[in-house]
């Protein structure tokens, strides 16, 4: 459907969990969140009875995030629900990676979601995750270089990230999609090597400009590296269109595509298609607007509702330039990026 500025509202980013197995600097706070208690999570079904429901209203794309989606007890199974959906063109997961390519256990098999499992190649959560019908996956790596990785996301886990890359292509999930937040002092020395990633075809590496949001709100404005001035370290590129919200260029010899999302400095407000949902059930017509709308409890018209009065009262867009700061009480990792 559409909102009251005429946008066509067709994409759903939900979050299954508020937690994570990193730490990313600008996202999660040293010592991790507090765990919301079990009765205040979306349940596997109230997850599914809301992707269903912003289906029966036109939503035809839905990105399952997090927190870390993966670390989600039953995420296989929600992304089965939501692949079973009618009506969605699309089921697609952001990650970290970690876990891609490690074997995956359905919850209370203990063996694996299947006769899948061989000693040789065993059944990943890429794998289940293809199973399931999602078609591909965005992998969040904010640097190649160990130690910088390290700095930001509090973890030593560069090698199960890049192995979860590898996975997510043998898992057939693919373009992959390879996010890198830039900060100044901190990765902005890493953008030539991840671009570098292009070589294999089927990578698009996209450097997102950092937003004020949560854990970042406050910092300095020199930590802020814009799309432009990303795509400066990166030598022979051509503009070859756009992506979704990200502005795409190509290179010489390298089959893969580099793209810069700017939502900072050229915000995308007036294209704006989607709507969150927080792993608590609180839809946020907008990233960075204050407000709610609970959804967790409500079934059939109820909920239809609910989500109809969201898209409807959608903002215009964020004040992210004027204000200097997101007007969202919630961090990323409690929004679902
Ligand atoms: N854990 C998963 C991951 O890291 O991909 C999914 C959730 S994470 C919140 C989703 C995306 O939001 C990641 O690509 C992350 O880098 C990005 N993100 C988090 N905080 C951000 C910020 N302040 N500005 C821009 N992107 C941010
Ligand atoms: Fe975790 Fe993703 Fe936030 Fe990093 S960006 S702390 S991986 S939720």
């Amino acid at each position: 459907m559409n909102d009251a500025y005429d946008r066509k509202i067709n994409y759903l980013r939900i979050s299954v969990t508020d937690l994570c197995n990193m730490r990313c600097i600008y996202c999660m706070p040293e010592g991790g969140v507090e765990k919301l208690p079990h009765e205040s999570i979306l349940s596997v079904e109230e997850i599914e009875g809301i992707c269903r429901a912003a289906a029966g209203l036109g939503v035809t794309k839905i990105r399952i995030t997090g927190g870390e989606p993966l670390v989600r007890r039953g995420v296989g199974e929600i992304a089965r629900g939501v692949c079973a959906i009618p009506g969605l063109s699309e089921v697609c997961l952001t990650t970290n990676g970690v876990l891609l390519g490690r074997p995956y256990e359905a919850p209370g098999q203990g063996g694996g979601s299947g006769a899948k499992i061989s000693a040789r190649r065993p059944y990943t959560y890429a794998r289940m995750l293809a199973d399931a019908g999602v078609s591909r996956v965005n992998i969040s790596l904010d640097s190649l270089d160990p130690n910088v990785y390290n700095t930001v996301t509090r973890r030593d886990y560069l090698t199960e990230a890049l192995a979860g890359v590898d996975a997510a292509f043998e898992a057939g999930l693919t373009p992959v999609k390879i996010n890198a937040v830039l900060m100044g002092g901190v990765n902005d020395g890493s953008v030539a090597a991840l671009a570098g990633l292009t070589r294999r075809e089927g990578v698009q590496v996209r450097f997102i400009e950092i937003m004020p949001i949560g854990e970042c709100a406050a910092w300095n404005k020199a930590r802020f590296i814009s799309g432009a001035e990303a795509l400066a370290a990166v030598p022979g590129l051509e503009p070859c269109g756009v992506d979704g919200v990200a502005e795409i260029y190509r290179r010489a010899g390298y089959p893969g595509t580099i793209g810069v999302i700017p939502p900072v400095s050229s915000r995308f407000c007036a294209t704006c298609n989607r709507i969150r949902v927080t792993a608590d059930g609180r839809l946020k017509p907008c990233l960075h607007s204050g407000e709610e709308i609970p959804l967790k409890g409500l079934r059939g018209d109820a909920l239809t509702e609910a989500i109809r009065r969201g898209i409807e009262g959608k903002p215009a867009g964020h004040a992210l330039e004027a204000d200097g700061v997101s007007a969202s009480a919630r961090g990323m990792n409690r929004i679902g990026g």
